[in-house]
């Protein structure tokens, strides 16, 4: 007779899944969702064959791969950091810590951006500060016909923007590194979009969720949070042409601190959007 072997330990699909969300329960926010999208990421599954090989066995890498990113999750660290990957207007981004991850509420300003734009235009936009690129990479998928350029003072940040490019095979976007409009010298453009940072540098969410990993440089924005739109709105006019769009993303109590310093610098046509809570997030306006 052969002397009974140790057995490696089998943990199914399911059984993994179970004890992921067993382990989440108490720290995060999504405990469900978060155990489905890290094993979805290990096991190389989506949603639905997650839960047709509920029996399929993970390998020993497999298991030790959910151990590691569930006690970071545990610690925090946001999903998509834990999976390099965000979904923002149906693309698959690639993001790291040197990016912002993408939010819903940006896509918001992406239609918005979009609703200004006349069928086959060939305008020339600028994205400024990046990130990962979402704004610059839907733009420019939507737009082929459009020259998009997308600046950020971060080269991280740029490099991930660039393998999102790459990915999508999106090539009508130029990308520049540099302060806001500093790399845009020269250039007189259609259209200037941004989500900026706009969060007050005292803010208590600050201390509360992903934020907490995203780069300060990418959210906070001096004592009132404007000091970055003061910025963009002082300097905008300098680059569009007359009639040129400027369209940026804020917080959902700044439309009308915003709308007085647009008044101020003489932007007209001003309209503020508001996100599907029926905040106003988004303000669009023309030089
Ligand atoms: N433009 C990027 C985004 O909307 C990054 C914005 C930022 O870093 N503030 O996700």
């Amino acid at each position: 007779m052969q002397p009974a072997a140790v057995r490696p330990s089998i943990v199914t699909v399911g059984v993994a899944l179970h004890k992921a969300l067993h382990e989440l329960e108490l720290t995060s926010p999504t405990p469900r969702l978060d155990a489905e999208v890290l094993l979805m990421h290990v096991c190389g599954l989506d949603r639905s064959r997650l839960i047709i090989h509920n029996e399929t066995v993970l390998t020993g890498e497999q298991e030790h791969k959910l151990a590691n990113l569930l006690d970071r999750r545990k610690r925090g660290e946001p999903i998509a950091y834990l999976t390099g990957t965000r979904e923002f207007w149906s693309m698959e981004l690639n993001v790291t810590p040197a990016t912002l991850i993408p939010r819903p509420e940006t896509e918001l300003l992406v239609e918005k951006a979009l609703a200004h734009i006349p069928e086959n235009a060939a305008w020339t936009i600028a994205d400024l500060g990046t990130g990962s690129g979402a704004i610059a990479l839907t733009l420019a998928k939507e737009l082929p016909r459009c020259r998009i350029i997308a600046t950020d003072s971060s080269p991280a940040a740029l490099d991930v923007a660039k393998s999102n490019a790459e990915k999508f095979g999106l090539t009508n976007v130029e990308w520049r590194e540099g302060n806001w409009f500093t790399p845009l010298a020269g250039e007189t453009l259609d259209m200037i979009v941004s989500n900026p940072p706009y969060i007050r540098a005292d803010d208590p969410h600050l201390e509360q969720g992903d934020v907490r990993f995203e780069p300060a440089a990418a959210l906070v924005s001096g004592a009132d949070g404007l000091d970055a739109i003061r910025h963009i709105a002082l300097h905008a006019r300098e680059y569009l042409k007359p009639g040129g769009w400027l369209l940026f993303e804020h917080g959902w109590d700044q439309a009308e601190a915003i709308g007085a310093l647009l008044r101020r610098h003489g932007y007209r046509d001003m309209v503020c959007h508001r996100d599907l809570a029926g905040h106003a997030r988004v303000t669009a306006c023309r030089r």
